[in-house]
């Protein structure tokens, strides 16, 4: 695995891979890998030689009172971890080199941006829509490889893909969890026992309304409320929010039809986290996966 640090280098590589005619395959990561980001890169190496996987903490998706600074890093250790994966090119730049002095441009994907994880946390998708931007360029993958953890980020980069006409496919992976069904996740490091504990309430509020869905229930709001009940249980948790939304605009759904998504984002102590299920209509019922 060769260790890329410059845009120019990096673009260098792929467009000789392209040249060659081989499918780029990217990851794109913030490090701290965990079997989440490893479940990409395997479903990349299915599909694609050359893989690539970024590993960049991009100051621009956090907030002025977020956790840049004490954001995990860990790159020796992702490096080795990269390796023995076989990943053929591990890309890790500095902010420097992916924002010069005198950077000014910003990519909004409107509407999507705005509401659930973007209404707390207001830049954060514009952040991420810039970054991935910049990397779809640089790299020019033919498919891009996402977790579905992170379901409105993945809807935004879809409709940016799609209205700048972009050539790399979006590939959305499905969610990896602990035994206990806690969604990994780099933060998850930063919880402590008594918290780590606690955080398997995301999944068990998700998995309520699994079992509400499965005993007949269709109603939104009351899909919402089960869930409410279970997040209560735990008095470490406070709710930043639950909705039922439509999987395409991500607006609030008034009866299950179509598609949707269940969100919830919810702070452990100080640890924000973030989990979803995906509600799928089928012939006679809903297949909720979670
Ligand atoms: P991050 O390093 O947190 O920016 O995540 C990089 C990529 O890994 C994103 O596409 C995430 O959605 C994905 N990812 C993070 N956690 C998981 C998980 N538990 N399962 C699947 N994909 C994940």
């Amino acid at each position: 695995m060769e260790t890329i640090h410059t845009v120019q280098w990096m673009k260098q590589i792929t467009a000789q891979a392209r040249r060659e005619d081989r499918v780029i395959g990217l990851v794109p990561t913030m490090g701290a890998l965990h079997e989440g980001h490893l479940s990409l890169v395997r479903a990349a190496q299915k599909q694609c030689s050359p893989v690539v996987v970024s590993i960049f903490v991009n100051p621009k998706q956090f907030g002025p009172a977020e956790d840049f600074q004490k954001y995990p890093r860990m790159l020796e250790v992702d490096r080795a971890v990269l390796e023995t994966y076989g990943v053929n090119y591990l890309f890790t730049p500095s902010p420097e080199e992916i924002y010069p002095a005198g950077f000014r441009t910003a990519v909004v994907v409107e509407e999507l941006s705005e509401r659930l994880e973007g209404r707390l946390r207001p830049g954060h998708f514009k952040g991420v829509a810039t970054v991935v931007l910049k990397l779809l360029e640089i790299a020019q993958p033919r498919l891009a490889f996402f977790g579905r953890k992170d379901a409105q980020q993945v809807r935004i980069i879809r409709q940016m893909a799609s209205d700048l006409n972009l050539d790399s496919e979006i590939v959305v992976c499905p969610i990896v969890r602990e035994p206990d069904g806690l969604a990994l996740s780099s933060r998850n490091a930063y919880l402590g026992g008594a918290e780590r504990q606690a955080a398997t309430v995301l999944y068990r509020s998700l998995d309520a309304v699994r079992g509400a869905i499965a005993a007949g229930e269709r109603n939104p709001a009351h899909l919402l409320v089960a869930l409410r009940q279970v997040v209560a249980s735990e008095p470490a948790v406070t709710l930043d929010y639950a909705e039922v939304v439509d999987a395409d605009t991500f607006e609030p759904i008034l009866d299950l039809r179509k598609t949707c998504y269940v969100l919830i984002a919810a702070r452990v102590g100080g640890t924000r986290l973030i989990d979803n299920a995906l509600v799928e209509p089928k012939a006679e019922s809903f297949e909720v996966t979670l």
